[in-house]
């Protein structure tokens, strides 16, 4: 499709079309600029963080995620989000899901190198952070320099969910996040303060998870790594082990060769490759969560049964219920944490959602009626 053919103000998903820089240097940039460029270069959803509330509130303060570890000037943080297509939840394996992950990644940091490029002409230095990157020097596993789903809280673009993905809610949990930090001065948003996850009467994410690794709005990090990152770094030195042992042992040449020619070892290849099986390999807490018009458009009949689910499972998310009921200390929901689940508690979000969707649903059925009729 040429660029007239397109829908006015459509641009193409790298970007192309969406027309000059809107910056100018001298000129005032206000966070309605930018999220509007940020918007026409294509990201699904744009808030504004401000750098002051991100040093004050780090996630985890004895490892502190926060912009002045990176560079003393930021000031401000914009947050894009880009969904993940929901067609990708309705196949029978994972691998779509994981295929579109990359892409979604490639997308989202061209938009970002984008706004960088375009703001720092306009004399406001700024760069970007990379949505899946491990900062060893803080903490083992994986942990970012910044960690995108608080960034995107404090942007005002969703709250934490029980598996503590955030969850938004226009596409509930299905999406990448990205920051990109400025020197420039932009009004922030507000943080949400009502709860976008329904919680514990819900608690379907914990039915799906095959690692039991979703805890009380937390997360078992490596029970978790175990099924979303089959090829990850973590299987990587699992794998290696193996070997050095198998050499210890006194493994024959025939049988290391044997090892060599696994299924890991193409796993890990494959990985490093396409990305696919280094990350996002379990996607079904993401699958199954009904936040979301996505969900109730293309996935609530598709993933409406769990089959992972098991007694003990519910027997789990009813504790966690009662003990939410009882207000017995719960970590993931203390006075430090709550800032980003939703200080509120859940007040019918989803609900609310499900029922203009369907009145969408309708209106739009009667206008298709009406067309035929003329
Ligand atoms: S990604 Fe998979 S293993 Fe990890 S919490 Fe979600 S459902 Fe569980
Ligand atoms: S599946 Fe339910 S409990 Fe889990 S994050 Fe989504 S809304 Fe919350």
């Amino acid at each position: 499709m040429n660029q007239q053919a397109r829908p006015s103000g459509r641009t193409r998903w790298n970007g192309a079309g969406a027309g000059p820089s809107p910056f100018r240097a001298g000129a005032a940039i206000t966070a309605e600029t930018v999220k509007a460029r940020a918007k026409a270069l294509g990201a699904d959803l744009v808030g504004i963080a401000s750098a002051r509330t991100l040093n004050a509130f780090p996630p985890d303060p004895r490892w502190p995620q926060t912009p002045d570890r990176i560079s003393p000037y930021v000031k401000s943080c914009i947050v894009i989000v880009q969904h993940i297509p929901a067609g990708a939840f309705r196949c029978k394996t994972n691998i779509p899901v994981q295929y579109m992950d990359m892409l979604v990644l490639r997308k989202m940091d061209k938009v970002a190198y984008r706004i960088a490029e375009e703001l720092e002409a306009a004399g406001h230095p700024t760069f970007a952070v990379p949505a899946q990157e491990t900062e060893w020097s803080y903490k083992r596993a994986s942990y970012g320099r910044l960690s995108t789903r608080h960034l995107g809280v404090e942007a005002g673009l969703g709250t934490l969910g029980l598996e503590v993905n955030i969850l938004t809610p226009e596409y509930g949990p299905r999406l990448y996040l990205t920051g990109i930090l400025t020197e420039l001065e932009l009004e922030p948003d507000a943080p949400m303060t009502e709860q976008v996850c329904i919680g514990e009467s819900c608690s379907r994410c914990l039915h799906s998870c095959p690692g039991d690794a979703v805890l009380h709005f937390g997360i078992d990090k490596r029970a978790c790594a175990e099924h979303a990152q089959e090829f990850g770094f973590g299987q990587i030195m699992k794998f290696l082990g193996q070997v050095f042992d198998a050499q210890e042992a006194g493994a024959t040449t025939d049988e290391l060769a044997a090892m060599a020619r696994s299924r890991d070892l193409f796993g890990f290849w494959q990985g490093l490759l396409r990305v696919v099986g280094s990350f996002g390999d379990c996607p079904r807490c993401l699958a199954v969560c009904p936040v979301g018009d996505d969900y109730h458009a293309h996935l609530a009949e598709h993933q409406k049964a769990i089959p992972e689910k098991t007694p003990e499972k519910v027997t789990l998310a009813k504790a966690f219920q009662q003990a939410r009921r009882q207000g017995d200390p719960v970590a993931g929901l203390d006075d430090w944490n709550v800032r980003w689940v939703g200080p509120e508690g859940y007040k019918g979000i989803v609900a609310r959602q499900v029922q203009a969707f369907k009145q969408r649903q309708r209106e739009r059925a009667a206008a298709a009626e009406r067309d035929g009729d003329d």
